[in-house]
């Protein structure tokens, strides 16, 4: 033998355990259902879990099975998390704000064993459990409750558990390539897919998050994840906390904008992360309150493409950096982010801008490619566009519970995606395959449409959509919901347009309407505003 390393497998519980060890004093603050805000620390996170994970394994648990949650982000989820995966089961995060039938859906195509679930979600329980063929166990997120107890007769209580776990318990030696969480797609068509992630690719996807040119996470971060646990794993964030020290505070319930700003002042947050939905509401109770969200450094704004106006004001009125960021649940998430390169550097402020606004490169383990219709690779020169498609570490390749794989034949992803990829790897959404407007067989991106239309100070949101044309089969519209106050015209917003896209790519119309539809993590939802307003343009005779 010329040798040899020591050979460890990758696992979720080396990740609470060095938490515990190394940063055990390092606060977890967390916003409970009732609003109250508590603190406890890595430490304590770590001892909790290990009981937990004790205690369902007396309830008969065992490795693999899938063990659901529905909570928000708060402390006992976090332990749920770390227990359930550390302790050789899967965690299967559910996403409360499907219609119960999604529900229904979800929680026998995944077999769940166990439900936790937060207080606020227990009519959802009562009023689905009968359909919820092969749950064994329904675990109250809190301290032994009344209401509970009367709604969920066996109901069992997390706090109890803990208590009565074993202090002495040890995490199971698994092997890395042993399933440890499950999520499925928003399925906006059809019936959502389940993603099994692995100790191995999670483990992988967490050393890549935390580094600098992608989320640059360490134990001086103070991190709010608005993103919610069940939205891809909110981003791997929680695992990265664990990995790097760093603080989290965990916002609960309130993810609306005066709820997120006080917790970003309180707690002095330096790192926020969300969807555009999330920033939209923060940036207007800040302009209200007159905060300037003083510690805040850094967002990552993902999920939806990031309007530059929204990036702008974050960098120009808070002198917060945006960090533009990529990724599917099919990914764990993350596929790339926008931080600039060491040649960027000297770029002028207008320049840096402009380099800032797509959704930026792949960390190391991420490989792209953009493929034409025939499936041949389209050159990296910033300006072909084509099926974005990933391979990489911590990309599925079979949804769960399916036989075939979901990749091309040559072994890659397709994400649904069309996009440009320049010289330098950074790579700009221009649409998902089914919201590109066609145009009389020319395409026509509702991202950059939507950009423009938001950066009209009286449009609080904005959505792009074909809408059925006698000539040209479709034309943009826009469907846009007005700011607070403001009463712009529909003249006025196309005269925006004029000189930023070419002539036939104006819009023709647009619609104003109270509230943009937005699916279960804060997605417009285009196929319901086709169905809507589709006809706007034959509607008015055009
Ligand atoms: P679903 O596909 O059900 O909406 P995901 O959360 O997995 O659920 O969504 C992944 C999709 O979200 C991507 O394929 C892409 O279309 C979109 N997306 C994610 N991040 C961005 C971003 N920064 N800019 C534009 N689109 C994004």
């Amino acid at each position: 033998m010329l040798g040899s390393m020591m050979k460890r497998d990758l696992l979720i519980s080396e990740l609470i355990m060095h938490a515990g060890k190394y940063h055990n004093d390092t606060e977890i603050v967390s916003r409970e259902s009732n609003g109250e805000v508590t603190t406890s620390n890595w430490g304590e996170v770590a001892d909790a879990s290990r009981r937990l994970a004790s205690a369902l394994g007396k309830l008969g648990l065992r490795n693999g099975d899938r063990i659901a949650t529905i909570a928000w982000n708060n402390h006992r989820h976090l332990k749920t998390w770390f227990a359930v995966s550390g302790g050789g089961m899967v965690c299967h995060t559910l996403n409360p704000r499907l219609f119960p039938e999604q529900l229904i859906f979800i929680v026998n195509d995944a077999s769940d064993k166990a439900v936790f679930f937060d207080k606020a979600f227990m009519p959802l329980i009562t009023g689905t459990r009968d359909h919820l063929k092969t749950v064994k166990h329904y675990i109250y997120m809190g301290a032994h409750d009344e209401d509970v107890a009367a709604a969920v007769p066996d109901a069992l209580f997390f706090d109890d558990l803990i208590e009565n776990g074993d202090e002495s318990y040890e995490w199971p030696a698994l092997s890395e390539d042993s399933p440890c969480s499950l999520c499925y797609t928003s399925g906006t068509t059809g019936n959502p897919k389940g993603v099994l992630y692995f100790h191995r690719s999670t483990m992988l996807h967490t050393f890549s998050i935390a580094l600098p040119d992608a989320l640059s996470l360490s134990s001086d971060e103070i991190i709010l994840p608005v993103v919610p646990m069940f939205h891809a794993n909110a981003w791997g964030i929680p695992y990265a906390a664990a990995m790097t020290g760093a603080k989290l505070v965990m916002p609960g319930p309130g993810l609306d904008g005066d709820s997120l700003l006080a917790l970003i002042d309180d707690q002095n947050v330096t790192l926020a992360l969300g969807v555009p939905t999330i920033w939209q509401m923060l940036l207007a109770a800040a302009e209200k309150s007159g905060s300037k969200m003083a510690s805040l450094r850094r967002n990552v704004i993902g999920g939806s493409a990031a309007a530059p106006s929204m990036i702008a004001t974050f960098r120009d009125t808070y002198n917060c950096d945006t960090i533009h960021a990529w990724g599917m649940t099919e990914t764990s998430p993350l596929g790339t982010a926008n931080q600039p390169k060491g040649k960027h550097l000297d770029l002028d402020a207008d320049a840096m801008a402009a380099l800032r606004i797509g959704q930026g490169r792949p960390p190391f383990g991420i490989d792209l490619r953009i493929v034409d219709d025939g499936g041949d690779a389209l050159p990296h020169d910033g300006k072909a566009e084509g099926a974005l498609q990933v391979k990489g570490h911590w990309v599925v390749d079979t949804y769960f519970g399916q036989s075939e794989s979901a990749l091309t034949e040559d072994g890659w992803f397709d994400t649904g995606d069309v996009s440009t990829i320049d010289a330098d790897g950074f790579m700009v959404i221009r649409d998902r395959t089914k919201d590109v407007i066609k145009s009389g067989g020319e395409w026509i991106s509702s991202v950059d449409l939507e950009n423009i239309a938001v950066s009209h100070p009286g449009v609080a949101m904005a959505a792009a959509i074909g809408a059925r044309h006698p000539k040209w089969d479709e034309r943009p519209i826009i469907v846009a919901v007005k700011a607070e106050g403001a009463d712009p015209s529909e003249e006025e917003i196309i005269a925006i347009f004029t000189d930023k896209v070419a002539k036939w790519q104006m819009p023709d119309a647009v619609v104003f309407t109270d509230a943009i539809p937005l699916n279960g993590t804060g997605k417009m939802l285009k196929n319901k505003l086709r169905e809507q307003f589709g006809e706007t343009l034959i509607e008015r005779g055009v």
